[in-house]
């Protein structure tokens, strides 16, 4: 009983840490039998949400699609169609939670979300990683949304941090060595790249190139950036 009045762990990581930093309220779960199929009720998934600093659509969405059954949510309780136990529906989170919540380098819940036109901006506040989602993934689409409507306050956060993702990306820019034989024919690549991105962008992020990505384009959109970089530094 008193188990859901506590504070979860929200990294599995950390499931057997009395200290872990990062919390979430424990899943208020229950399920009622009617006759041939049941149903489920969680009645506290905003404040999961809350904590996981993510909109709680997402995770309506992720446990419909992982139980593979219908779901309603009336007064902020999720409704499932079907019996499932606390366990089953704690584990399902804890996946929602390994795959959307979690940074993929640093494994910290540290993650800001920037909704672009085309895809889903991520920046981890904790090890500065800045990504792309693409939005034909259903939860990423449905986190695009959620922060489109109602941005997370996790964003604020990146006010203070701005100019040091700023100076770590320069850095690494230099680090590149770029060689100025690679950015002679790239103008028309970098202008199309950027009216992509211009549409939504807010003041805070506006300066950010999205492209740790590890596909080919990413890589060479990066050299081009990068080498775009040296050149400014060499006209200051
Ligand atoms: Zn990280």
């Amino acid at each position: 009983m008193s188990e859901k009045t506590t504070k979860l762990p929200i990294r599995r990581q950390d499931i057997l840490d009395p200290h872990a930093r990062y919390k979430m309220p424990t899943l208020d779960v229950k399920s009622k039998s009617l006759g041939q199929y049941g149903k489920t009720y969680i009645s506290n998934v905003p404040n999961v949400a809350k904590a996981l600093r993510v909109d709680e659509s997402a995770i309506h969405k992720f446990i419909g699609l992982a139980f593979n059954t219908q779901i309603k949510i009336s007064n902020n309780v999720l409704e499932l169609k079907g019996e499932f136990t606390y366990e089953l529906v704690l584990e399902e989170l804890r996946s929602f939670i390994d795959k959307y919540i979690l940074c993929e380098k640093c494994s910290y819940p540290e993650l800001a979300y920037y909704p672009k036109q085309k895809f889903l901006g991520i920046k981890c506040q904790a090890c500065g990683l800045k990504i792309k989602k693409n939005l034909t993934d259903k939860i990423w689409k449905t986190i695009h949304i959620g922060e489109t409507k109602n941005p997370q306050k996790s964003k604020e956060k990146m006010k203070g941090k701005r100019e040091v993702a700023k100076k770590m990306s320069e850095t690494f820019n230099k680090a590149k060595k770029i060689e100025i034989n690679d950015i002679k024919d790239n103008n028309d690549d970098d202008k199309e790249d950027t009216d992509e991105d211009t549409d939504e962008d807010t003041d805070d992020d506006q300066e950010v190139q999205w492209s740790v990505d590890i596909s080919k384009e990413a890589i060479e959109e990066r050299r081009k950036s990068a080498g775009k970089s040296v050149i400014d530094k060499l006209l200051q």
